[in-house]
């Protein structure tokens, strides 16, 4: 089945506001054109969405969030829910980024809550999994990435699963610059699909799994050429306009 390409940047805890709308001003200039041959999204931080979302009106390129509460409103002190990242013009949302498990303590439960809460305020999640190193040095990639994968998913109906992203994305390429070979990359995101076929059948072929680990211009192209590849997830390369234009433009070759 042919699956429209998705490219999303990750700026991480980069960008002031001013300097967001900036970025997104130059990116939409370079990139609008190819937006309707693939899916192209930002997600700058919290405090640059409604900027960024500005800048985007009317434009093709999607707005996304990094993270979410998986509660609607409350006593979080700190926290960001899912109705106030569509009020803020949001589309998509990273859940589970290997930083948040990293560093912030994110558990398969917590992702799968977020997940949950993302799809119920009809925003699109972006489910991020991966192995570390270590992980991938004792043989247990498929292990720990299936474990992940069927803790976000679980208890969802097919038509939730159909209106999420996958990414994979290898704890020990993110922001290294080391990438997965493009065989290394389908092997895990095939190993996805398969999952994706035992839990929602009907809809696990219509599900993009993207890749996302140090893609550049250079390596996006033969990356994105994988059968079960169907994006990217990109956060350095991201942050530089011709950069991710250029990726961009390998999800189309
Ligand atoms: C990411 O932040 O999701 C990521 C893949 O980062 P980088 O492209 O810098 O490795």
């Amino acid at each position: 089945m042919a699956r429209k390409k998705f490219v999303c940047g990750n700026w991480k805890m980069h960008r002031t506001a001013a300097e967001a709308r900036a970025l997104v001003r130059e990116l939409r200039a370079a990139a609008e054109p190819l937006a309707d041959r693939v899916d192209v999204a930002v997600a700058p931080p919290f405090t640059a969405l409604f900027a960024v979302a500005a800048e985007l009106a009317g434009s093709r390129i999607g707005l996304s969030a990094q993270n979410l509460h998986w509660e609607s409103q409350g006593a979080f002190t700190g926290e960001v829910s899912a109705p106030m990242l569509v009020d803020a013009g949001c589309r998509y949302v990273l859940c589970g980024h290997s930083e948040r498990r990293q560093f912030f303590g994110d558990t398969d439960e917590a992702v799968q809550k977020k997940t949950r809460a993302a799809l119920a305020a009809g925003l699109h999640p972006v489910v991020c999994v991966g192995e570390t190193l270590p992980e991938r040095e004792s043989g247990r990639t498929l292990e720990v990435v299936g474990r992940q994968v069927r803790a976000a998913l679980s208890g969802l109906t097919p038509a939730q699963v159909g209106s999420l992203t996958v990414a994979y994305e290898p704890v020990w390429a993110i922001g290294t610059g080391k990438t997965a070979t493009s065989a290394q990359a389908q092997e895990v995101h095939a190993a996805i699909r398969a999952i994706l076929r035992e839990l929602a059948q009907g809809v696990a072929d219509s599900v993009r799994i993207l890749y996302g680990g140090s893609v550049k211009p250079d390596n996006a192209a033969e990356l994105l050429s994988q059968p079960d590849v169907d994006g990217a997830l990109v956060g350095g390369a991201s942050l530089k306009a011709a950069d991710f234009t250029g990726i961009i433009q390998g999800a189309i070759r």
